[in-house]
């Protein structure tokens, strides 16, 4: 057990969605992951992987005729890494190996459509890419002290971000890529409401100690090409803090969300509140079912002897183990800041051929 008490965001919306799964599976808890990857390849993370490379900073500068393949290899890469990792733990089946096929021409097709989307809708610099830092978790009744258990460990809070930009006029905004599927694009209050981009923005607000502007949604869908590509559609809608934008075609969406301080610090406070709850001593865990989530739940075998009251020990022991992956894997993109006042720059990998 290390000293400080650290959650990270995917515990966080475990835990709001059913205590018993985030129990086995949290790693201040029971820390458990199936040893059988439950996919072949995670479409979603190779896409961003892409986009790491595509908004690396260091290479913003160069001719995007250059970069445009570095990213499309940092795809490709991310697949065939899934791939090979799944293949130590199964065989894959023919229908698997043509559904990795697919996605591969799927991923290689749309992110070339967006390249060139992008060159006309990027109007700013990025100046941080897929970054991971930690930070303590205030107090929301004496924001001057850090947040600590019962038995007096400080509690962090373990965010990643995937970009953040400065744009013409100087202003920091934190960017969210999604991978959405072939549906009808969500409301733009459903943005708004973005638990996921308020908490980055937070986290980032106080480990940086910058102000954010707002968060840039930039959503790509993952649909065949369609005529709809070469019309973009643009609106302008009244918000809080100020005008939010959107700039869509058929595939891609992009939505500029200017965000109030109260509005960012009230997620703050969410989660420190929604921590003290989980690091309570007295807190039940019971299981919350529902096949919404219970469908993809990676904890069911266990949970399902836990309700027939059968022993989930075996279950745990031969097709369960204790997690082996850090947080941040290396050999991916992206940086780990230390914590402030001392912020620094612990590890950096560079872009497949960046150093040519
Ligand atoms: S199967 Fe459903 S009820 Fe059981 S742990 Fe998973 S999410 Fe919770």
């Amino acid at each position: 057990m290390s000293v400080n008490y650290m959650a990270r965001p995917w515990e966080s919306r475990l835990f709001r969605r059913c205590r018993r799964a985030w129990d086995l599976g949290a790693r201040e808890r029971q820390d458990y992951e199936p040893i059988e990857r439950a996919q072949v390849f995670d479409f979603g993370e190779a896409m961003h992987d892409a986009l790491d490379v595509y908004y690396f900073p260091g290479m913003w500068e160069w001719g995007r005729a250059i970069v445009r393949p570095l990213a499309l290899a940092g795809f490709e890469k991310s697949m065939r890494r899934d791939r090979d990792a799944y293949t130590q733990t199964g065989e894959l089946s023919t229908e698997q190996i043509q559904d990795w096929e697919q996605h591969l021409e799927l991923g290689t097709a749309i992110l070339t459509r967006y390249f060139d989307w992008a060159n006309e809708v990027d109007r700013f610099t990025p100046i941080q890419v897929a970054s991971q830092f930690d930070i303590t978790l205030p107090d929301p009744t004496n924001p001057d002290t850090g947040l600590i258990t019962r038995e007096g460990r400080p509690l962090q809070y373990r965010v990643r971000i995937d970009l953040v930009v400065i744009d013409d006029h100087e202003l920091y905004w934190l960017v969210e890529h999604r991978v959405v599927p072939d549906q009808p694009w969500l409301d733009l209050e459903a943005l708004r409401l973005d638990e996921q981009a308020l908490t980055r923005s937070w986290a980032w607000q106080l480990s940086f100690l910058a102000k954010l502007e707002g968060t840039i949604h930039n959503e790509l869908r993952t649909a065949a090409p369609g005529a709809g590509d070469s019309a973009m559609e643009v609106r302008a809608v009244p918000g809080a803090g100020g005008v939010m934008t959107q700039r869509s075609t058929e595939s891609f969406r992009r939505t500029h969300i200017p965000r109030t301080e109260l509005e960012i610090e009230r997620q703050g406070i969410a989660v420190a509140l929604e921590m003290q709850d989980m690091t309570d001593p007295s807190l039940r865990i019971y299981p919350n079912p529902a096949w919404q989530h219970c469908s993809r739940c990676a904890y069911r075998p266990p949970c399902l002897a836990m309700t027939q009251g059968i022993d989930e020990r075996p279950i745990l022991e031969t097709s369960y183990r204790k997690r082996v992956d850090v947080d941040f894997q290396l050999g991916r993109l992206g940086s780990v800041w230390g914590f402030v006042p001392e912020i620094h720059r612990v590890a950096e990998y560079r872009a497949p051929g960046a150093e040519q």
